[in-house]
């Protein structure tokens, strides 16, 4: 409600504060000084505790799947814009529910790295390029303690009693309190995320410690989209030791990784659009196309568009069928819906996607929210079939799956073609497939249970398969 004095205080709020800026810099720098931020260079710190898969709920609407982090130590350096995590985390979810790698089996080790605007992940030797990661990862670096004093005196932060406000335009916006003792004790952050827009992220510190005359805390909780994504109880902390993070020579000139975009023609008019991590599948219809998957981000999406145009010149784009609504899979839907294409998925996931096609990207304005369309979302139960009297598409539920509620399998009768996400991703030629998930073993049962004729999988991660390869994975005894 706009009460009169609302409106007087937003008129306030509005005058611009030349009069404080001199305090507002003497807070903040008294704030640089109770934190031992001005001699802080680079900062280690390690602890142990819980964090969350953003995203990757079982359904929307709920929590983000927890894992159990055995070790997590982060490296930051300030000079050079970089940060490290290593990280030690093991399955807590039992039975297993919702997305992020589960089930992790034993100890999963993880590297995440920034250098300025480079994001890339470690595994084993390979340096692999992450720039989805980038906003997040910067937005880490800036919300710790330190950072973000250093952050609002190189921003030029406005300050308003114990309340530090700024932007860095097109990453992130930052607001943070201050205990009376100038400690940061709450951080509201606002990133740029493919699925979500604008995205409110929330951070606290708490039971603060004195390390050699930096002051560090104890326990960091976060929360991002709305529900927790770390829990952290800091057990060692190590100012200004060497923290050297460059970027690889391959991770620089990457490029547009998410732009790549490999076809294979797998049956007339059905084409397997591959070339990086998620794939998707484009059918031609009489007068029409259907896409299988808009994953990622609007750099993907794009790219996938612009080859389905010129796979089948002169047919527009009427549907996007989203396998799921877990956010690597679900982040190139805005682009679509800024085409003006109709994103089918399941009822289950329907009010969700009407929601975050239409929300705010105001930190960085991307194609949905440029293109200003309203975006149209279609949903199905058990079954939906598209047909041009020619072809035939059915969708079918995986029902019962526990990776995610609302999973839809699209399957081509004629072809006996079969596309789904990550219930099944077949290993790479020649590797034996580990133990089957119990995702896997779901969706094997569903097939059956629906007696769906299958002759090939074009799955979304991995590679095209025989059905046989299924039945392998799962036993022989399915
Ligand atoms: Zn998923």
């Amino acid at each position: 409600m706009r009460t009169p004095l609302a409106l007087l205080a937003a008129l306030l709020l509005a005058v611009p504060l030349t009069g404080h800026a001199q305090d507002g810099r003497a807070t903040l720098e008294a704030a640089a000084r109770a934190l031992g931020a001005d001699a802080l260079k680079s900062l280690e710190f390690s602890g142990n505790g819980v964090h969350f898969a953003l995203g990757q709920s079982a359904a929307p609407g709920q929590p983000w799947p927890r894992f159990n982090l055995k070790s997590f130590t982060r490296s930051v350096n300030y000079e050079t814009a970089s940060l490290r995590d290593e990280i030690v985390r093991t399955q807590a979810e039992n039975p297993p529910r919702g997305g992020g790698q589960q089930p992790v089996r034993g100890e999963q080790r993880q590297s995440f790295h920034l250098s300025g605007d480079h994001a890339w992940n470690v595994m084993g030797t390979a340096a692999i390029p992450a720039p989805i990661t980038l906003a997040e990862r910067q937005m880490q670096l800036w919300t710790t303690p330190h950072g973000v004093v250093k952050a609002a005196l190189a921003n030029n932060a406005t300050v308003q009693g114990n309340m530090i406000a700024f932007a860095v335009p097109g990453r992130l916006r930052v607001r943070a309190a201050l205990t009376p003792q100038g400690l940061v004790e709450r951080v509201e952050a606002v990133i740029h995320n493919a699925v979500l827009g604008d995205t409110p992220v929330e951070i606290t510190y708490a039971d603060y410690k004195d390390v050699g005359g930096v002051r560090f805390p104890a326990r960091i909780r976060q929360a991002a989209g709305g529900f927790p994504t770390l829990d952290l109880t800091v057990t060692d902390v190590k100012p200004n030791v060497a923290v050297d993070i460059t970027a690889p020579d391959d991770v620089r000139q990457a490029g547009a990784p998410y732009a790549r975009v490999a076809t294979q023609m797998v049956a007339d008019g059905v084409w397997y659009l591959t070339g990086g991590s998620h794939h998707s599948v484009v059918i031609e219809m009489k007068d029409h196309l259907v896409v299988v998957e808009g994953p990622l981000n609007d750099e993907r999406a794009l790219a996938v568009i612009a080859e389905a145009r010129t796979l089948a010149p002169g047919k527009p784009i009427r549907y996007v069928v989203a396998s799921h609504h877990h956010f690597d899979h679900s982040g190139g839907l805005r682009a679509f819906a800024g085409e003006g294409v109709t994103v089918i998925t399941h009822e289950s996931s329907r009010a969700f996607f009407e929601r975050s096609l239409a929300a705010p990207a105001t930190v960085r304005p991307d194609h949905a929210a440029k293109a200003g369309r309203t975006p149209v979302v279609e949903g199905a139960r058990d079954k939906r079939v598209l047909t041009d009297g020619t072809r035939t598409i059915e969708l079918h539920h995986i029902a019962g799956n526990a990776h995610a509620d609302g999973l839809l399998m699209v399957y081509l009768p004629k072809e006996k073609l079969l596309s789904e996400a990550d219930v099944f991703t077949p290993p790479p030629a020649g590797t034996a497939p580990p133990p089957p998930s119990s995702f896997t073993v779901n969706f094997a049962d569903n097939l059956k249970r629906l007696g769906l004729s299958v002759d090939r999988l074009l799955p979304l991660h991995g590679r095209i398969v025989p059905i046989a390869d299924l039945y392998t994975a799962v036993g022989h005894g399915h």
